[in-house]
């Protein structure tokens, strides 16, 4: 397949960064199928024209039934709030589409299970939003692990942290709401943890868990306030095949932290570290290289593949965006060669029925296993 026709969802936070991944791919990896940018959707219709002129794109509509039915569509993007993946998704299979879909990937496990099976039906390829596990730094570790140089890993730990939700005072949206949002912080922050569990650490057999709502009213733009009905905080505790342990916490209310995805594997030769904030370095200690070393820092560059595709030099720095065109070109490959990109709703309904087990678990108070 040479060309591949594109429809986007949503022309929000994601919408543009599944945008300029649409116009990057091609550029940065020569390998992939050329896109053209046929139809964008959002509403209302002036919002859709402007940024389909913004973007690039040949048409604009405010009904998204129209684009995923559009026979210049191949691959459909949805970019839009949590509640409104599942129907737009499994319309897009169902009318024979390829499928990129925003995390979480919807409100309830059985919606999730419903767009996977949806999937399998139409034997179409599909790829959710876990954009930071694509970090060559990322995928750097995952090749460190598998090659022994911390030994065998007995232990983990990784804390997702923001400030969007710490002011008091911040308004009342959506996100509150369970028919709008599903979960709290778990569908928001902590499934993009559990994705980086499943990279370095794999399924784990056993969880518990427990759950914290700090502020359980907001105020209203309109005025009054508005009940926050799911989680701020979310805490767990994991059991791994083989015996290590691991440890997960996640706020969306920690003030200071803007994109705090810090996690850290310890192995009975040396220890793993890493900060998304900080997210073209990774940081190693082994045993044999002696205690007063310290850690070293491994800056990212062409020898941490695919950072050689984006630019030569070591230390230039690849961002939030470059994550969301190796994603992409996960996807575009697993539909040109047949096979099934790595987050796909498979796995992608793997750590949905984490983030529901850890809820499932703080709520009942007792262990929980996948
Ligand atoms: P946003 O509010 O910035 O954008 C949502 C877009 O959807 C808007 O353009 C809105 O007008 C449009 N929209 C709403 N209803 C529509 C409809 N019926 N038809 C067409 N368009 C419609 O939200 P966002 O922050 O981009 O979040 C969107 C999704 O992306 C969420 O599921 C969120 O969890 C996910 N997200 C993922 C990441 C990541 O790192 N992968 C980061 C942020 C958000």
């Amino acid at each position: 397949m040479e060309e591949l026709g594109v429809g986007l969802i949503g022309t929000g936070y994601m919408g543009k960064c599944h945008a300029l991944a649409y116009r990057n791919v091609k550029a940065v990896f020569g390998d992939v199928p050329r896109i053209r940018l046929e139809t964008l959707c959002d509403v209302p219709a002036d919002r859709a024209s402007a940024m389909a002129d913004q973007f690039g794109f040949a048409r604009s509509t405010a009904d998204w039934r129209e684009l995923v039915t559009d026979p210049k569509v191949d691959l459909v993007s949805v970019t839009t709030p949590n509640g409104l993946h599942r129907d737009m998704a499994i319309a897009a299979l169902e009318a024979g589409k390829h499928v990129w879909c925003e995390k979480p990937m919807a409100l309830t496990l059985d919606d999730a299970k419903a767009m996977l099976d949806a999937a399998e039906r139409a034997h179409k390829k599909t790829q959710v939003g876990y954009n930071y596990i694509w970090n060559p730094a990322i995928l750097h570790a995952e090749k460190l692990i598998a090659d022994g140089a911390i030994g065998k890993p007995v232990h983990f730990r990784i804390l997702y942290d923001e400030d969007f939700q710490a002011d008091p005072e911040a308004p009342w949206t959506w996100r509150c709401l369970k028919k709008d949002a599903g979960l709290g912080v778990l569908g928001d922050m902590g499934c993009h943890a559990m994705s980086m569990v499943e990279v370095l650490m794999g399924q784990p057999e056993a969880l518990i868990a427990d759950m914290q709502t700090i502020y359980t009213t907001r105020p209203k733009p309109e005025g009054g306030s508005g009940e926050v009905e799911n989680e701020d905080v979310a805490s767990a505790l994991f059991r791994f095949e083989g015996g290590a342990q691991g440890l997960l916490s996640t706020s969306r209310c920690a003030w200071g932290r803007k994109n705090r995805i810090e996690w850290e594997v310890h192995g009975t030769h040396g220890q793993m570290t890493f900060n998304q904030e900080q997210l073209n370095e990774l940081k190693l200690f082994r045993s044999g290289e002696g205690a007063a070393q310290g850690f070293r820092t491994i800056l990212s560059g062409p020898d941490h593949p695919p950072f050689g595709d984006f630019m030569p030099g070591v230390g230039h720095q690849l961002g939030f965006n470059d994550l969301k065109v190796i994603e992409l070109r996960d996807l575009l490959r697993g539909i040109v060669g047949d096979r099934a990109p790595r987050m796909d709703f498979g796995t992608g309904y793997r750590i949905e029925n984490l983030i529901h087990g850890i809820h499932r678990s703080a709520t009942e108070g007792t262990w929980w296993s996948p």
